[in-house]
């Protein structure tokens, strides 16, 4: 993992370098981007149920606050390392900075496995984390929120011990609090309905019925497409937060969900009816009702158990099938929502889909998006794809800020606004240099912040 962590810095800081000497910046103005401002490491003991002690290894990296106070989770993972969080953290400057967000990129990290502690154990080391981070973020700071294996319930402990230290309430210095303690509403959602504002302002700029035809025929390669929502068939990997409710606001938008998985395997539903919406080996595939196939993950623990025949789980004549399978369907468009580098050099051949959407972090590998982007598929980046949530969070904190809470439609909305003001931007450069999205996304953040070098 550390060398995966590796990897992973080396290609954010690559793609950083790349886009900042097209954009002939100075040697010194790309080091402010590349270099992280500053790297907390420490170690730190916590009291084990059976009285012993154990020590943890922790990080906060804030790697640039040019644009505002530093934003981003905190990740409990046995694997994670230091070059992972300071990768993430980088990212996290370039995602706000797409989002349009008065923040800069930090990351956190403990090398933990959750799953190995018991909840007062947990709590105890999310308690003692903030003990270490508590000096140096704040809500005009550092903004820490959750991350892989943090969750509302995690935050709130950490909100209550940074209190406790600091001696006051301060409750825009964390966000994804629970709604009790001045969380959100919609921020559960948030991502996920994120990735689905995106999809929805990208198809409205690929359908030759609207506006943007010109820039569609003149720059991008679509014409060969023939994308008419709300027919389009959607396959996603990752039936958690992300996955499960892309899944769910893409089919209440219309959308056919035809294929879903989890880390156990995905189902699809062949049937012949008039609900068809394409077919694959002699199977029909229709759309999933993506509620009900949540009813019976909860109830049976897995995706994999709801292809049953009988109507427990009324998935009828659903099929399991492989995980990698579902990135090979034909479907239209391709959500990976779980894990990284799960479309690579292996299985780019096979994609079909026309559109892929990056919702979970780096999904695609980069040899994978040269090869795709190079035949016509159009990749809607992570940074801007799976914003949605760090979006949210934004209005968390400036809820917190005011002491004025708006409702779940006002949040929704507000969200609608910002993330397609973020598509606008991006796609305007995409189709005015003629380059890929993502290219264009890390030109669009780059400019920004390099535009505050020297005058912050
Ligand atoms: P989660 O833990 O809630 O869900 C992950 C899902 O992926 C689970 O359904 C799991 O079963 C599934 N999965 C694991 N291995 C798999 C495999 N091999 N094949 C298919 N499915 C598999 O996590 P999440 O919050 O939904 O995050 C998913 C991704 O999105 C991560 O990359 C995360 O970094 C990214 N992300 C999340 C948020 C957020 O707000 N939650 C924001 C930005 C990015």
């Amino acid at each position: 993992m550390e060398n995966q962590g590796k990897k992973m810095l080396e290609s954010a800081q690559n793609l950083i370098i790349k886009t900042a000497k097209n954009l002939r910046l100075k040697d010194e103005v790309i080091k402010r981007i590349i270099e992280p401002e500053m790297i907390h490491e420490f170690n730190f003991p916590v009291r084990m149920d059976d009285g012993s002690f154990k020590l943890f290894k922790g990080w906060r990296v804030q790697h640039n606050s040019l644009l505002g106070p530093y934003k981003g989770g905190i990740r409990f993972h046995p694997q994670t390392s230091r070059e992972e969080v300071q990768a993430l953290a980088t990212l996290m400057t370039i995602k706000c900075a797409v989002a349009g967000l008065p923040y800069g990129g930090a990351k956190g990290g403990v090398v933990v496995d959750p799953k190995k502690l018991s909840s007062a154990e947990l709590e105890r080391l999310s308690r003692e984390y903030v003990k270490k981070i508590a000096h140096f973020i704040g809500e005009d700071i550092d903004v820490p929120a959750p991350d892989v294996n943090t969750n509302p319930k995690i935050i709130a402990w950490m909100i209550d011990e940074y209190q406790k230290i600091k001696g006051y309430k301060s409750r825009a210095t964390f966000t994804g609090k629970p709604v009790s303690m001045g969380g959100s509403l919609g921020r559960t959602e948030a991502t996920g309905r994120g990735g689905v504002i995106v999809l929805k302002a990208l198809l409205s700029k690929l359908n030759p019925k609207s506006e943007a035809q010109n820039l569609k025929q003149e720059s991008l390669e679509f014409r060969n497409f023939n994308l008419e929502f709300p027919r389009l068939t959607i396959g996603i990997q990752g039936f958690g937060n992300v996955g499960y409710y892309f899944a769910k606001i893409a089919a209440e938008e219309g959308f056919s969900v035809v294929a879903v998985s989890d880390s156990k395997g995905a189902i699809i539903k062949g049937h012949s009816s008039k609900k068809t919406v394409f077919k694959k080996d002699s199977l029909y595939l229709e759309p999933l009702d993506i509620p009900l196939v949540m009813e019976c993950k909860k109830k049976k623990g897995t995706l994999a158990g709801c292809y049953c025949a009988g109507g427990v789980c009324d998935v009828n004549g659903g099929k399991l099938i492989e995980n990698g399978e579902l990135l090979e369907l034909p479907v239209d468009i391709l959500v990976p929502a779980a894990l990284e580098n799960v479309i690579n050099e292996k299985n780019m051949k096979k994609i079909k889909a026309k559109i892929i959407i990056e919702m979970a972090n780096g999904p695609v590998t980069e040899e994978a998006y040269e090869y795709l982007t190079k035949n016509g598929v159009i990749i809607v980046p992570d940074v801007l794809a799976n914003s949605g949530g760090v979006t949210v969070s934004y209005l968390e904190w400036v809820q917190n800020k005011a002491g004025y809470y708006w409702s779940e439609e006002e949040v929704n909305s507000k969200l609608e606004v910002m993330m397609r003001q973020a598509f606008e931007a991006i796609w305007k450069k995409a189709t005015e240099k003629k380059i890929p999205l993502k290219q264009a996304a890390f030109e669009v953040a780059i400019e920004k912040i390099a535009g505050c070098v020297g005058i912050e």
